[in-house]
């Protein structure tokens, strides 16, 4: 029975080294992760890498190596990446792994007896850098594929075909029955008319590849690495197997990918599992790409940019809260080091580092350093303004408006700000017949400071854990479960608070 949230992200193939577009799709699938174990649900957060590309085999065979060698190699790159950026993951797949190649045979020959495969001849155009026949129609210029802006090949083949066409109208109803299977809308509609265009048979298997996982039934056959790729979602959870993880995940709740891939995760990929008699997953987000000054990032074109040379600059938890707040979630959003310095000073070093170390402070100085008793007169403005953060951010990862989950958190940093400024503690902290109302005042903020660093915690999981220990919370941090812990009133009176060293230094312009 399915008893856990389950989120992927798309498995990127790892010819090269990540670059700050890839990075971007994994960070908010972590935020989404962490934000429903935070809801105490269980959470099977699955990424990965897909390594059947020919794209891998032709750059292991420049570099002298197997195509095994050559992933072997580049794996330790990517997770070093995503140690760096506090992903949180349960699980990452490789697709070359024999715990892949298993369930993903039996997956092929299921929907093979099912009937839905047959062989026949291919003949097309086809993106060697995609690895996609493209529709003649989708050329520029008659010869160059849509995506890459190079000519594509010339390819015919004796192939495995899967019935694709026969699944236009349980697609189409599908989209019909659940819009939300597709998001944003935008790109629901692009998938409909698309499929209302009439689909083609897909060819699912290559004879001329030497790399990837043979067809059960014909094994000089390797299966189609974009067929491949897909199942992982399915593989890397134990499809198949009694026992396992599969069907306490299934279907997939979330399954982020980016724009561009949108076909091959709201068309084929529902097809093949329908295909299989499985349901398809809830709802599959593709995002919008970055670009920087105006030009969509890629390896390809050498213009993407190492998530290192920016994680050493500005941290991980800036870097984390930068992309998810500043771009627009589910639209192409364009990032500069510019922006990504005024952001992180306003809104972190100005905004909330601040706003924690002037609050700490007045405790420090003023109270010995020991959270007060909450306001004899009940609490004051910020609880409401808590109950409105915790709303909206729920309802927006509920609805996968990412930033709009993050701008709840920095509007809540200005209500704080906002009421410091209105009842100016550091005012009634000099008259002693105020005392009282001042130690009011410092324990709503306390308890502010408390919802911040709970709702961090998706988003910059670093910083959140040194407010908490500032804070000086017993109970750990990820111990907390809403909604109690967004319930005003929790921070428990006579805790010691210890300021340390600020949350975010300001950077240079
Ligand atoms: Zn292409």
């Amino acid at each position: 029975m399915k008893d856990t949230y389950f989120v992927t992200s798309a498995i990127p193939y790892i010819n090269a080294e990540p670059h700050v577009g890839t990075a971007y799709e994994i960070i908010a699938c972590d935020m989404v992760a962490r934000y429903h174990r935070l809801r105490g649900e269980r959470v099977f957060f699955l990424t990965g890498t897909d390594e059947h590309s020919q794209n891998v085999a032709k750059a292991a065979a420049e570099a002298g190596i197997s195509p095994q060698e050559f992933t072997d190699g580049m794996v330790p790159k990517w997770l070093d990446v995503w140690r760096r950026l506090d992903v949180s993951n349960d699980d990452f797949i490789r697709t070359s792994e024999p715990r892949h190649a298993e369930p993903l045979r039996r997956f092929v020959q299921a929907i093979y007896d099912r009937g839905d495969v047959y062989q026949g001849t291919y003949e097309g155009p086809y993106c060697v850098s995609c690895e996609e026949f493209k529709p003649e129609s989708d050329l520029v210029d008659g010869s160059l594929c849509p995506v890459h802006l190079r000519p594509v090949e010339w390819l015919k083949e004796e192939n495995y075909f899967f019935r694709l066409s026969k699944y236009q109208e349980p697609l189409l109803r599908l989209y019909e029955e659940h819009p939300e299977f597709v998001m944003p809308e935008t790109r629901r509609n692009e998938v409909v008319a698309f499929v209302r265009g009439g689909l083609k048979d897909l060819s699912i298997s290559r004879n001329q590849a030497l790399w990837g996982v043979p067809l059960p039934w014909a094994e000089h056959h390797v299966i189609y690495v974009w067929v491949d790729a897909l199942l992982n979602y399915i593989t890397a959870p134990g499809y198949g197997e009694d026992g396992s993880l599969f069907e306490h995940v299934w279907p997939a709740d979330l399954q982020i990918i980016g724009k561009d891939i949108i076909r091959f995760h709201a068309v084929i990929w529902p097809a093949l599992l329908m295909a299989a008699g499985l349901e398809v997953p809830r709802t599959v987000f593709a995002h919008g790409f970055l670009t920087l000054g105006g030009e969509k990032m890629s390896k390809s074109r050498g213009t993407g940019i190492h998530p290192f040379e920016l994680l050493d600059h500005f941290g991980v938890d800036a870097y984390r809260y930068y992309f998810l707040r500043e771009i627009q979630w589910g639209q192409d959003g364009n990032f500069s080091w510019e922006s990504m310095v005024a952001r992180t000073n306003a809104d972190l070093a100005n905004g909330l580092g601040n706003l924690a170390s002037r609050v700490l402070k007045m405790v420090e100085d003023n109270l010995e350093g020991c959270v007060p008793e909450p306001p004899a007169a009940g609490p004051g403005p910020l609880a409401a303004a808590a109950a409105d953060l915790a709303a909206r951010y729920d309802a927006g990862v509920e609805t996968v408006d990412l930033t709009g989950a993050v701008t709840a958190l920095s509007d809540f940093v200005g209500e704080m700000n906002r009421y410091l400024v209105e009842t100016a503690p550091w005012a009634l902290a000099k008259d002693p017949a105020r005392r009282e109302e001042m130690a009011g005042v410092l324990y709503d903020a306390l308890e502010g400071l408390r919802l911040i660093a709970v709702f961090s915690s998706p988003v910059m999981p670093t910083a959140a854990a040194r407010l908490w220990q500032q804070l000086g919370i017993a109970e750990p941090l990820d111990a907390q479960r809403l909604p109690r812990a967004a319930t005003w009133g929790g921070i428990p009176p006579g805790t010691l608070v210890a300021r340390g060293s600020s949350l975010f230094p300001r950077l240079d312009d």
